[in-house]
């Protein structure tokens, strides 16, 4: 199984490159995780247009002139664990609510007539409120209505994501938070998120269950983003190696306000965020970066063609807020509120393509 190396170590090592270990890194065909931390370096900082420009060649070239559109779907509030920086935490007196089967294909058909192809199904960790069944019954319903359905829901054994696939399901979302241990254990208080390595095993178990694809991630505002940004391409590195048959994609979650009194442990800047995405598509050509509506409109449209392969658009973070968008209970506020047709005329704008649909799982051989 995979192992974080040590997080002070890591953060060593990208503060001691240089200069020179940078240029290395920007004239290197195949680059390894040594040249990794050169790029997510503050040596690298002077270098960050030229690392944009080799970031947007390798993109067009893999990618194309290319956006991948999605939205997410919140089915349920209702969480067990206790994470400090989120609004769902089971200590936060919000209105919680878990959607019904009918009231889940109700808000994806509200996306599907706003022309989505693919959605993501998001919800708190509490297995009471959603569990397998649950997601296998929506996934049935879905399946032949979207192109691709992915989830980002809480961990789950090999077994029910391989049920999960064959009801539908086409990719899963998990992300460390924080690849860094001690700084782990102080933001996840209590429940079953506490537990560090079933959450790091977590995205080799979908890779074995037969995810067409799988996003991992940390959160940007807990820990040391250089050390994070190392840990993550240490981490795509060793489940490519193993599973090199599955598609990956990386997000960049910075924190945004929620419920709570948390505040951001780091400042991660924009510039920064850009550091970390432009440094991961040198290192991994093939690999999805996705920027959600965290960002505001300004960064995304700016990022556009220069790394990011994935955004969502027209997002809204609280179950059954698109059919009913009283604002309630949401788990953060997002920066970009603009709907897919603002997005998608951006895009075209900047002449990319948007993309609702680069899949079908009719492709996908099953036996439900
Ligand atoms: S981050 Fe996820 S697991 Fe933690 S409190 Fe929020 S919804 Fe629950």
């Amino acid at each position: 199984m995979f192992k974080t190396p040590d997080f002070i170590q890591l953060g060593k090592q990208v503060r001691s490159a240089t200069a020179e270990d940078v240029e290395h890194a920007l004239n290197a065909t195949r680059l390894s995780l040594d040249d990794l931390a050169a790029l997510m370096s503050p040596a690298a900082e002077p270098y960050l247009p030229k690392m944009a420009a080799r970031s947007s060649e390798i993109t067009l070239a893999r990618f194309g002139k290319t956006t991948q559109l999605y939205a997410p779907i919140y089915l349920s509030n209702y969480c067990t664990n206790r994470c400090v920086y989120c609004g769902f935490s089971a200590d936060n007196l919000i209105k919680r609510k878990c959607l019904t089967i009918e009231e889940a294909e109700k808000e994806a058909m509200i996306l599907h007539d706003r022309g989505f192809q693919h959605i993501l199904l998001v919800s708190g960790e509490a297995e009471n409120a959603v569990d397998v069944e649950y997601m296998e019954a929506i996934a049935l319903r879905l399946r032949d209505k979207f192109a691709a359905v992915s989830i980002e829901i809480q961990p789950m054994s090999t077994e029910h994501y391989h049920r999960l696939f064959l009801a539908g399901i086409t990719a899963v979302a998990v992300y460390q938070e924080t690849y860094d241990r001690n700084l782990y254990k102080k933001v996840h208080l209590s429940g079953k998120k506490s537990d560090y390595d079933y959450r790091l095993e977590t995205p080799a178990r979908v890779a074995e269950a037969g995810m067409r694809e799988v996003g991992i991630g940390a959160l940007l505002g807990l820990g040391d983003w250089r050390a994070e940004g190392l840990a993550i391409g240490y981490h795509l590195h060793w489940l490519r190696k193993k599973f090199w048959s599955t598609a990956f994609t990386v997000s960049f979650p910075r924190m945004r306000p929620a419920t709570g009194e948390f505040e951001p442990l780091e400042i991660v800047s924009e510039s920064n965020l850009s550091q970390l995405i432009f440094a991961l598509r040198l290192f991994d050509q093939d690999v999805g970066l996705i920027v959600s509506t965290r960002e505001e409109a300004r960064y995304r449209d700016g990022m556009l063609g220069l790394g990011p392969t994935r955004y969502s658009a027209g997002s809204c973070t609280a179950p059954g807020g698109y059919g009913n968008s009283d604002g309630d209970a949401e788990q953060f506020s997002v920066g970009d509120h603009r709907s897919l047709d603002e997005v998608s005329a951006i895009i075209r704008e900047k002449g990319f393509d948007p993309v609702c649909k680069d899949w079908d799982c009719r492709f996908q051989i099953t036996d439900y």
